[in-house]
């Protein structure tokens, strides 16, 4: 898979580098660009933002860098798709490059199946009044061959961007919740944390993520709670059960605590 991050703040993505993320882009399985969107400006002040039309406070992100920026990305997925490869990192981009992978290959119903790629591509906007995100929808873009994330600032990016990228790439404006942060950038990483480890091998187990919370094959319940060494902690006790060594008493007690947890925490779920 390719990512592609377009933001006026490109530091931000520096964890990427990190953990499980880093591995998957050290071990080749997926690939990432950060770009500046000011390399797409044209004017002497690299400018990305304007008054909003209508009056009222802040600033707008100016439609023409997006354009620009889109026009380039998906410019060199035609260009190289004919050679049967995803695009090389762009002149304005700065690829993420990481050390090595430690964990195994994994393989599960959970994770995004090879077989069932589909050569699709996703034009993402974070934004607050988007369509909700969530573990169906990272399911969904683990399949996909390309994500390209669109960050805005400021208000918000002129809403001509999402609907002319809409005729030429899947395009979706989607919410990392119902609050308001300054950026995309960090409802971006999140995003991609999300996709990623959903991407086989890129988790060591891939048992990690059958029984987790919103997999559906543990039915989209919450999962229950977890406990480790030492047994007795503070007063607080590990459930004996649990010290049992009774794997199937051990698998009721946790499907009844992930129901009654899914009751307490989601109860229109
Ligand atoms: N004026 C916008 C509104 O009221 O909906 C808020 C703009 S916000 C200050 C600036 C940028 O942060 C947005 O364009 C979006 O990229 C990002 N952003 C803020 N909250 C977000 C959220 N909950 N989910 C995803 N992106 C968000």
């Amino acid at each position: 898979m390719r990512i592609d991050l377009v933001t006026v703040f490109p530091d931000y993505f520096a964890p990427l580098g990190l953990s499980l993320v880093g591995k998957a882009i050290a071990a080749g399985l997926v690939d990432v660009a950060v770009h500046d969107l000011r390399r797409w400006t044209s004017d002497v002040h690299r400018s990305v933002d304007d008054t909003p039309f209508g009056g009222g406070a802040g600033m707008v992100m100016k439609p023409e860098p997006w354009g620009a920026a889109l026009d380039e990305l998906l410019g060199q997925e035609a260009a190289t798709a004919s050679a049967g490869a995803l695009c090389p990192s762009s002149p304005h981009s700065d690829p993420i490059g990481q050390t090595g992978l430690d964990d195994g290959a994994a393989s599960a119903a959970d994770v995004a199946a090879p077989t069932s790629r589909r050569p699709r591509a996703f034009f993402i906007i974070p934004s607050p009044s988007g369509v909700p995100f969530s573990q169906a929808l990272a399911r969904d873009w683990a399949l996909a061959d390309r994500l390209i994330f669109a960050c805005g600032r400021y208000e918000g990016i002129d809403a001509r961007v999402p609907l002319h990228a809409a005729q030429r790439i899947e395009t979706a404006e989607v919410s990392l919740g119902d609050y308001v942060l300054n950026g995309g950038e960090v409802a971006a990483l999140a995003m991609v944390e999300a996709v990623v480890r959903l991407i086989p091998g890129v988790l060591g187990n891939p048992q990690s993520l059958v029984e987790e919370s919103h997999a559906p094959s543990w039915d989209g319940l919450l999962e229950y709670p977890v406990y480790t060494k030492p047994a007795s902690w503070r007063g607080l006790d590990v459930p004996t059960v649990l010290l049992s060594g009774h794997h199937a008493k051990i698998a009721q007690w946790r499907r009844a605590q992930a129901v009654a947890l899914t009751r307490l925490r989601r109860p229109s779920a």
